[in-house]
């Protein structure tokens, strides 16, 4: 079968590669799922890994099969999977458990292992192949109705952990009613946590790069109630003059300074989440003083929150439900640019890495028809 790879490490080696098809019996104890790959997804991980900065090959390979956004329609189920039969649609997750004790109960997202497992990212191939085969374990089952959306249902995972994750540790306080949230991104992942905050009731301010003329991204947003405006035309501070301190921010731009002015923007006993991963050696000065007695003072909050278990991936499904409900075919918008087959690759790629340009949300293959 077709696949598509890459060599870790090494930049620009993207390209096709031929597989032995997978089966269910490479899956022990009877719990294989063997899965007709739909669609995958693209995103700056893969752009990331193809660009030499991230990513490891499987032990005994020098390449790594892409793709962790996945969508798929089960072919085969081994003799103890109950859970799943031919036809289904299915997302599988990405990580896998390693040695840590989350990992052993099944919290591998939370891994205090070095070297983690991730589908088409670390150690483990990915799903940017016409098929894959995986225990019924790691995979949850998406409902016909909002099939056409649920490629987006990896990158939502991650959100859904991140303010789950908040309300948790919000606990410390008795009780904890946020009204407004900060969305800083708003690609992929900033219209996502948008999205998944309106469905919670927020006030939505979102911030981005882009000046607002023009910007599809800023007219999506709108569309579902919450604000858009340019880090070029407004501070962080003087947004918060603008809209008042927040009571969730949410960090997802790929820039790191913005997290440390993010912090003077936090409302007392607010929460701070920050998704990500910044490769780079960027340095930066700060108010140190004034951010850390903030902190204090405020009872404010911080943490950093990677990845997404199956709980995750469950809650995103009904996230996918619900704003069919609430905004339907929104989601449907981010889904820009489709290309069919996985040997179009370069094309996949091209759109990935002059995204702005090619005003591209989601870039996707269709590796089969639904
Ligand atoms: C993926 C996560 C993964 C993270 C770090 C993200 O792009 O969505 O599943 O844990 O990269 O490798």
């Amino acid at each position: 079968m077709k696949a598509i790879a890459v060599t870790p490490k090494q930049a620009n080696t993207v390209r096709l590669v031929e597989m032995d098809k997978p089966k269910v019996a490479d899956i022990p104890n009877g719990r294989g799922v063997l899965v007709e790959v739909l669609r995958v997804g693209a995103c700056g991980t893969d752009r990331e890994i193809n660009n030499g900065e991230y990513g490891v090959a499987p032990e005994g390979f020098d390449f790594l099969v892409l793709g962790h956004e996945n969508l798929g329609r089960v072919v085969e189920t081994g003799e103890n999977v109950r859970e799943f039969k031919a036809g289904d649609f299915v997302v599988a997750s990405v990580r896998r458990p390693g040695h840590s004790i989350y990992d052993l109960i099944g919290e591998q997202d939370m891994t205090t292992d070095d070297d983690y497992f991730e589908r088409g990212i670390s150690r483990l191939h990915g799903y940017m192949a016409e098929f894959y085969a995986e225990s019924a374990d790691w995979l949850v089952k998406i409902p016909p109705a909002i099939v056409e959306i649920a490629v987006l249902l990896e990158p939502l995972s991650i959100i859904e952990k991140g303010i789950s994750q908040a309300f948790e540790i919000q606990e410390r306080m008795k009780i904890w009613r946020p009204k407004t949230a900060a969305v800083f991104g708003t690609g992929t992942v900033g219209l996502l946590t948008s999205l998944a905050f309106r469905l919670r009731g927020f006030e939505v301010h979102a911030f981005g790069k882009n000046s607002r003329t023009d910007y599809f991204n800023a007219d999506l947003l709108e569309e579902i109630g919450a604000t858009y405006d340019s880090t070029t035309e407004i501070s962080v501070a003087d947004s918060v003059k603008k809209y008042g301190e927040y009571d969730a921010i949410f960090e997802c731009t790929g820039y790191s300074p913005i997290a440390f002015e993010a912090m003077t923007a936090l409302n007392q006993n607010g929460v701070l989440i920050l998704s990500s991963v910044t490769g780079g050696d960027r340095k930066t000065e700060i108010p140190a003083d004034k951010i850390n007695q903030q902190f204090v003072l405020g009872n404010r909050l911080m943490f950093g929150t990677v990845n997404a278990n199956r709980e995750h991936f469950e809650m995103g499904v009904k996230d996918l439900a619900l704003s069919e409900a609430m905004y339907q075919g929104w989601l449907k918008k981010m889904l820009t640019h489709k290309v069919e087959g996985l040997e179009n690759f370069g094309k996949v790629f091209d759109i990935l890495n002059n995204a702005a340009a090619n005003k591209a949300i989601k870039v996707y293959f269709e590796v089969n028809k639904i």
